[in-house]
């Protein structure tokens, strides 16, 4: 490797940085951790894993990279990836949580709207707790919040308020970002909008995200938290897209849903559906032509502390009556909106408790057109999936239209399209198949859609190759691989996601 003057010595000044923080999947401050993600199938070294403090420092660091022969740069968040994407081999990974860390600042913009000014590598789990200590709250969020502002905003961040505010991406206003030459540059839709369009779900390709503005909203304090629970997947489905199509105020705050194995198998099965220890599941009311998937709804209203419960019953009873999920397998519980948003927390604890977290976990998640649910559903769901996968089979519908289509994400065309999320946690499945034939099972899946010609985009997805890299961007590919002409030249940035090749 060669490295020019004095950078060499910049960058054991800078290993040295590496702090005591929690740094990596598993708090770990060592070296090692940065060849881990959450995934925990690939694992590849660097060269080193350095923790900035300062924004100045990590130009600096992309600049040596720039100047070197041929050193590589991967922003590294908090690792959740799931294929080695923020991992370089050879090459240098920045524990992005130490940049700028604990840097939060209320921005109040037009009068009214309020803004919180991020580090790129803040967790969102501590955004909300430092928003939610102002009264406000982003407006959409990710399921899991032990992710990084910059990790979701390079990807999307989809969750259950996504049909109504659109993803992560479609809520922040202006970044701060380190191109692949090492320039530091702000951008927003009206400032360098080329940089700030890119770097929105671009997949760490054409610079870090350093700080990001994110739209607020005031926080609700409460939330009812609803399970509704069908037999039949096309009453699932339509009920799901007339509350992500009502307009506010007549439908809920939140919706998901999830499909389980029609069994009393305590992880994969309908046991798993009540909402709280106390709650049953009256199998005796599942309807006899119910097949070998049961689907549920996962909806949530918002609520103020002092808003009436009485008041709140008779919203949730409206919006209920005209639904047709199983009449008696509906589970409701009143839950802070902290506790709330924090709910897959609760599971992480478990996992790691149960050492599912630490398993090797080949996760799938597809954006699949409307128009090809009902036949994914008969052959993945019912067909495939139907053992269940010892984690969580998620199925929801969203809005096209809420996605601002200059980001780089590619989306199916349909105006409504669900998100597909097959996310192996590691728990006990009937006849434990090994990783190996997961990942197979994974491919079986891709091969679905495409025999099917289904109208589909893979997320999070890692493409081994340029030419599946080029196929998956299709009409977006030309702008994709300009803009990294503009802001990475060399290739040095997120090389573990196999786009480019360092030049
Ligand atoms: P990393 O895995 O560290 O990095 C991901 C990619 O982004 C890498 O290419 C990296 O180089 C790049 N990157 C990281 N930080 C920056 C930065 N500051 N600037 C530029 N590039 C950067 N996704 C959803 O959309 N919705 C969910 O509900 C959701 N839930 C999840 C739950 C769990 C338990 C897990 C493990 C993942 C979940 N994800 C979800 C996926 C998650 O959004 C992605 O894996 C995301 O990349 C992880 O964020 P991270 O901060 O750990 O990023």
């Amino acid at each position: 490797m060669a490295i020019r003057g004095g950078t060499l010595i910049l960058m054991l000044c800078l290993i040295v940085a590496v702090n005591a923080q929690d740094i990596g999947t598993d708090n770990s401050t060592n070296y090692d951790a940065a060849a881990k993600d959450f995934g925990g199938i690939i694992s590849v070294k660097p060269l080193a894993f350095l923790a900035p403090l300062k924004s100045d420092d990590l130009a600096r660091i992309v600049r040596s990279a720039y100047d070197s022969d041929n050193l590589t740069v991967a922003a590294r968040g908090n690792g959740h990836s799931t294929n080695g994407q923020a991992m370089a081999k050879g090459g240098l990974v920045i524990a992005m949580r130490s940049v700028e860390s604990g840097h939060f600042r209320l921005v109040k913009a037009n009068g009214s709207a309020y803004y919180a000014d991020v580090p790129g590598g803040a967790l969102w789990e501590d955004v909300l707790d430092w928003c939610l200590g102002q009264g406000l709250s982003p407006r959409s969020m990710t399921d899991y919040l032990a992710l990084t502002v910059g990790g979701t905003l390079s990807n999307a961040g989809v969750g259950g308020h996504t049909f109504r505010y659109g993803p992560h991406t479609s809520n922040v206003v202006g970044l701060e970002v380190i191109t692949g030459k090492g320039e530091q540059v702000v951008c927003s839709e009206k400032e360098n909008m080329e940089l700030f369009f890119g770097a929105l779900s671009g997949l760490g390709q054409f610079g870090i995200i350093t700080r990001a503005r994110i739209l607020l909203q005031p926080a609700p304090e409460y939330v009812r938290w609803i399970r509704l629970v069908y037999a039949e997947f096309d009453e699932f489905t339509q009920d799901a897209e007339s509350l992500i199509t009502a307009p506010e105020g007549q439908s809920f705050n939140y919706i998901e849903g999830t499909a389980v194995v029609n069994s009393d198998d305590p992880i994969n099965g309908w046991p798993s559906v009540p909402l709280h220890p106390n709650q049953t599941f009256n199998s005796t009311l599942i309807p006899k032509s119910a097949g070998p998937m049961l689907y549920f709804l996962e909806v949530a209203l918002h609520y103020k502390n002092n808003d009436s419960r009485t008041a709140i019953d008779a919203t949730v009873d409206v919006l209920l009556r005209r639904l047709r999920y199983v009449d008696g397998l509906e589970f409701q519980a009143d839950v802070s909106y902290r506790d709330f948003l924090l709910r897959v927390k609760q599971e992480e604890q478990e996992a790691r408790v149960q050492g599912a977290w630490y398993k090797p976990h080949p996760w799938l998640n597809i954006f699949l057109s409307r128009t090809d649910i009902a036949k994914f559903d008969q052959a993945v769901f019912k067909t495939v999936l139907k053992d269940g996968i010892g984690g969580r089979l998620l199925v929801y519908p969203v809005l096209r239209h809420k996605f601002d289509d200059r980001t780089s994400l590619v989306l199916p065309e349909a105006e409504i399209f669900y998100i597909v999320s097959i996310l192996r946690l590691g728990l006990p499945i009937p006849n434990e198949p090994s990783v190996e034939s997961m990942i197979a099972q994974n491919k079986e899946i891709i091969k679905v859609c495409e025999d099917n010609a289904f109208d589909y985009k893979l997320y999070l997805w890692n493409y081994e190759t340029q030419e599946e890299w080029k196929t998956h961007f299709g009409k977006k590919w030309g702008i994709f691989a300009g803009r990294k002409m503009i802001f990475d030249p060399k290739a040095i940035l997120s090389p573990g996601q196999n786009i480019f090749t360092r030049v």
